[in-house]
């Protein structure tokens, strides 16, 4: 599978020490993990995923015009273990509801650190037609199978694919967002 094979590609990346992982938001991350805790629920991966991602903590870039917003939680197994050196791969659309299907703008990867923490600075994805707002994302415990799903954010229009499991904590501050979530993924 391509996923793995672009992943064993990017070893050497992965061993240098993760920088910057602190959570450093005094949000709750949903869900909370416990004895009751499934997995995070699977979702299509929709007709927009590029593989192949630039490696890269900010997907904001010199004329992103969005609100700024920073993503971050932890990779656990189904016993709360933390998933060190999961991979987790980001691609939403842009501040007009378009996705970047030539390039890899609002796209990219990054490894969780040891204690299965991330942290992803972006933007604020707009809503398009038809879709709840989300962010799409493939996660990965190393050498486990892939879990594709979607994120949504609290307050925003359902659609028939929002899943209460898959809405993340936020709050809005004055330099942008800052959201929480954890993945519960096979391990
Ligand atoms: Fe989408």
């Amino acid at each position: 599978m391509k996923f793995h094979t672009r992943r064993r590609f990017l070893g050497a990346a992965a061993a240098f020490p993760f920088v910057g992982a602190a959570i450093g938001q005094d949000l709750p991350l949903t869900p909370e993990c416990g004895p009751q805790s499934a997995l995070t629920p699977r979702q299509t991966e929709g007709p927009y995923y590029t593989p192949n991602t630039p490696l890269r903590s900010s997907l904001v870039e010199p004329g992103s015009n969005g609100e700024r917003l920073v993503l971050a939680g932890r990779v656990v197994s189904p016993r709360c273990r933390p998933v060190g050196k999961a991979l987790l791969d980001f691609w939403h659309c842009d501040e007009n509801g378009r996705y970047d299907n030539a390039g890899f703008r609002y796209r990219g990867h990054l490894f969780a650190d040891d204690e299965g923490r991330f942290r992803l600075e972006t933007i604020f994805p707009a809503i398009y037609p038809g879709r709840a707002r989300h962010i799409h994302v493939k996660v990965q415990a190393p050498g486990r199978r892939i879990l594709t799903t979607q994120l949504y954010f609290p307050g925003d229009a359902r659609d028939g694919l929002w899943r209460e499991e898959l809405v993340v904590a936020m709050v809005s501050k004055r330099e942008g967002r800052s959201a929480a979530f954890q993945f519960i993924v096979d391990a």
